[in-house]
């Protein structure tokens, strides 16, 4: 099931666009799991562009350098023309307008992530109510995948690769701490 439904004027071939719809994909992506290149990629049909971009400004400790988690990004969606990776250190929705994107992008496998995205949601909007926040559903074997579930693992020395995109290879050695 989908949560929300976009439509997407067509276009004459030829005409200029001036309806690009451009989404933001924010995250930690500490590290980028399954379950997120599964979200863009469904995604992908509904919007002109996505951005997929590691919001800096947060308190949080990460396992993995921002560099580090950049890499990991662009080999994920290294395929995809209409991803852009990029890295912000602003508000999520002074970074949307400075992107041109219309859109917010979040993944939801449970209620929990449907309270949490919910809040940050009603945030935004209080920000900014031009800009809309589009929620899809974890598929089934993605629900259960979380970058914290994959730390909690590496830090146990679990392999992990089967909770990574494919491109996405993390030797015991990266670990930092
Ligand atoms: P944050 O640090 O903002 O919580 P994350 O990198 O953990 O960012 O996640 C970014 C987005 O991806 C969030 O909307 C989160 O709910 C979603 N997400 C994370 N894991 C999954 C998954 N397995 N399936 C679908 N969506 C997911």
């Amino acid at each position: 099931m989908k949560s929300t439904i976009i439509t997407v004027q067509s276009q004459t071939a030829g005409e200029e666009r001036t309806n690009m719809t451009t989404a933001l994909f924010p995250g930690s992506f500490d590290p980028v799991t399954k379950g997120h290149e599964s979200i863009v990629k469904k995604a992908l049909p509904m919007f002109d562009k996505i951005i997929v971009a590691i919001g800096e400004n947060t308190s949080k400790k990460t396992m993995f350098s921002l560099q580090q988690r950049l890499q990991w990004l662009q080999d994920t969606f290294k395929d995809c023309k209409n991803v852009e990776i990029d890295s912000y250190n602003c508000l999520t929705t002074d970074y949307c307008k400075k992107k041109n994107a219309q859109f917010i992008l979040r993944g939801l496998r449970d209620t929990a992530d449907f309270q949490y995205e919910k809040n940050i949601s009603d945030i935004n909007t209080m920000l900014d109510s031009s800009i809309e926040t589009v929620f899809l559903l974890a598929d089934k074997q993605e629900s259960t995948i979380s970058s914290s579930f994959v730390r909690e693992m590496l830090l146990f020395g679990k392999d992990v690769q089967m909770f990574l995109p494919k491109d996405v290879i993390i030797p015991k050695k990266d670990i930092s701490d």
